[in-house]
């Protein structure tokens, strides 16, 4: 079987999500996802790990979780780079994996972690997506292996700390249903009154609440009830000022 067969077929996504561990990219940016996927984006996530280091829960169990969410989702594609779970670190194999990655979903748009998180998997799954973002365009990178180089024209963060001003905010109200929906399908980490598994952070009876919480933050300053917001560390290239900026409806904080 050639290298390529081995890899898949590429295929050409608008927005690839990539998050540490299953269920980061749907809490993260579900909302986005869901809407993108609804305007006739394709849209994918890429787990970087199985989640098998998760207090609670299985891989066996979070793998289903993450397939359900896919669906309600509606995603065209959700794959995992299987990392060790608590050992993501930036190196030479997990570069060379997350460029094959690139280059068979060959997407526009990136959504990962930002550099700055009280995770470690989080940090190195940024710094890993940033580098291999780049090095994927590279032709003489990984050439006996890889599927035709490809460099993605950027890379939004979610999940960043609160002392950080989003670049953007997307409405997602119409979709807030459907991101609770997705959610909630990661039932071995979130609360469960019958479950004897550890508590943690995720499992305690207020998390969603809070998650949605910031969601309602961030759409109150753009005056809708719903939001996610994203960071851009480049300068954006606006094509259309007038197409970006009447979709502002007041000014909002
Ligand atoms: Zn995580």
């Amino acid at each position: 079987m050639s290298e390529a067969k081995k890899l898949g077929e590429p295929m050409k996504l608008d927005v690839l999500a990539i998050g540490a561990h299953p269920d980061d990219a749907d809490f993260g940016c579900g909302g986005t996802l869901a809407k993108l996927a609804a305007l006739g984006y394709a849209v994918g996530i890429l787990d970087m790990t199985r989640g098998e280091m998760g207090t609670r829960g299985t891989p066996e169990q979070r793998a289903q979780e993450a397939s359900a969410a896919a669906k309600i989702l509606t995603l065209t594609v959700r794959d995992n780079l299987e990392l060790p779970d608590s050992h993501i670190h930036l190196d030479e194999e997990s570069r060379t994996k997350m460029v094959r990655k690139i280059r068979l979903y060959r997407p526009t748009i990136l959504f990962t972690h930002f550099w700055e998180d009280p995770h470690s998997d989080h940090v190195h799954t940024c710094q890993i997506v940033r580098e291999a973002a780049h090095l994927a365009g590279l032709g003489k990178y990984d050439i006996e292996t890889a599927h035709a180089r490809h460099r993605p024209n950027t890379i939004a963060h979610f999940m960043f700390p609160r002392t950080v001003v989003p670049t953007f905010m997307v409405d997602i109200t119409e979709f807030a249903e459907s991101k609770r929906a997705a959610i909630l399908c990661y039932k071995s980490q979130l609360y469960d009154p019958n479950s004897s598994e550890p508590q943690t952070y995720l499992s305690d009876a207020g998390f969603v609440r809070r998650l949605e919480s910031k969601q309602l933050y961030f759409g109150s300053t753009i005056g809708v009830d719903h939001a996610e917001g994203f960071f851009v560390r480049e300068a954006l290239n606006v094509h259309d000022p007038v197409a970006l900026l009447s979709t502002q409806m007041s000014m909002y904080s």
